[in-house]
């Protein structure tokens, strides 16, 4: 039976669609409006296969998700669409509203009706797997983890709409019944993330000898996981996660921006010496209005209950990352001409 996964032309859908279509041999549908954050190439790997399939529809247009409910019968969805980038959501916050709330709002409607016609045997089956992040928790002082029961404070447009949708996700849980499992993540890292990131435009901006940006005096910390852990997170809930029910995932990997910076530019040195270090390249720029200072992550949750491990350290996932990206100019060089690098975000931007 088929899984319907929408974004799954992004960072993090794309890794999922790769595990389920080619590595457990699932049959997936992926629905994905194609936005700017979307790379088709991230895709080739399994998009001959019979086993998986594409349809381009915005999650907000009820119709087009009426019909791919009813051509493709899917057992679960992973709902992964969204808009992403904190930045893009300061400068204007209308399309996540959209899509992040309006769009979840749609498909949880559309998910409810497929499933309330559904035989009671393929009913009792069905699961909404709904993708969100830590960072509708708030900002952390020094101490302490994000539980699952931590009272959500969102500082960020992204992280408020984000925030809703998780609401939306557990009311349709509670008021219609619909089996919606919804999983918080830290930030991920990985191949295949649209450089406007972090990580990603560290490694680029690196490489071609760029200023490396660092907002504020990059004492911020974040918690890191490598993008596969988190879509083998995502994939186990399918069978192992519970209805009503929260999960966060994380690697227990906090590091500061500037520590997380440093570090790449120290691995690229060894790999790729230019003779300057690296590390000369950091600049620092004024801070993004509402920054969150620290995120943590408690995951014991979902390593108890869905016997889930992160296989990659830090260390070990950072330098597969950037190894990729050395191996993979073709895949990110077109997208310098998307995005080069430019500041978003900044409050006179707004409007
Ligand atoms: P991304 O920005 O790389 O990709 C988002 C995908 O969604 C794109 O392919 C885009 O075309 C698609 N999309 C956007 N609007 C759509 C719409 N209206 N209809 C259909 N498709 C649409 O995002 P990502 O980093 O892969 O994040 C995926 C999910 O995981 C998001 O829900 C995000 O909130 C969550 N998340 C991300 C992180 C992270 O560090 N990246 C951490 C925790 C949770």
């Amino acid at each position: 039976m088929w899984i319907l996964v929408t974004g799954g032309a992004g960072f993090i859908g794309s890794a999922v669609c790769r595990h389920l279509v080619g590595a457990l041999g699932a049959h997936v549908v992926n629905v994905d409006k194609l936005t700017y954050a979307a790379n088709p190439n991230s895709l080739k790997a399994i998009a001959g296969l019979p086993n998986y399939a594409f349809e381009r529809a915005d999650i907000a247009d009820r119709s087009a998700v009426d019909a791919v409910f009813a051509r493709y019968r899917p057992r679960a969805v992973l709902h992964l669409a969204a808009e992403t980038h904190v930045d893009r959501s300061i400068t204007g916050a209308g399309t996540f509203i959209d899509t992040n709330i309006v769009g979840t709002y749609r498909l949880l409607e559309a998910a409810r009706h497929y499933h309330d016609g559904l035989a009671p045997d393929l009913r009792a089956q069905f699961r909404f797997i709904h993708v969100s992040t830590d960072e509708v928790y708030g900002s952390l002082g020094r101490d302490g983890r994000f539980h699952e029961d931590t009272p959500y404070q969102p500082s960020s447009p992204y992280s408020a709409s984000k925030a809703a949708s998780d609401h939306l996700a557990r009311a349709w849980h509670q008021t219609y019944g619909l089996p919606v499992i919804v999983s918080n993540c830290s930030n991920n890292y990985g191949p295949y993330q649209f450089p406007e990131k972090l990580i990603p435009l560290t490694i680029i901006n690196a490489l071609e000898g760029q200023p490396l940006p660092i907002y504020g005096n990059g004492s911020n910390v974040r918690d890191w996981l490598y993008v596969e852990d988190h879509a083998a997170g995502l994939v186990s809930l399918i069978e192992r996660g519970q209805p009503g029910e929260k999960y966060n995932f994380g690697a227990d990997s906090e590091r500061t921006n500037l520590g997380v910076v440093e570090r790449i530019c120290d691995i690229l040195d060894r790999l790729v010496s230019t003779g300057s270090p690296r590390r000369s390249l950091i600049t620092y720029v004024p801070d993004r209005p509402g920054h969150d200072v620290r995120y943590a992550i408690d995951a014991s949750k979902a390593r108890r209950e869905l016997g889930w491990r992160p296989r990659e350290t830090f260390e070990s996932g950072l330098e597969r990352t950037i190894r990729w990206y050395l191996d993979n100019r073709s895949w990110w060089e077109p997208l310098r001409h998307l995005y080069s690098g430019e500041r978003l975000g900044l409050l006179e931007m707004t409007g």
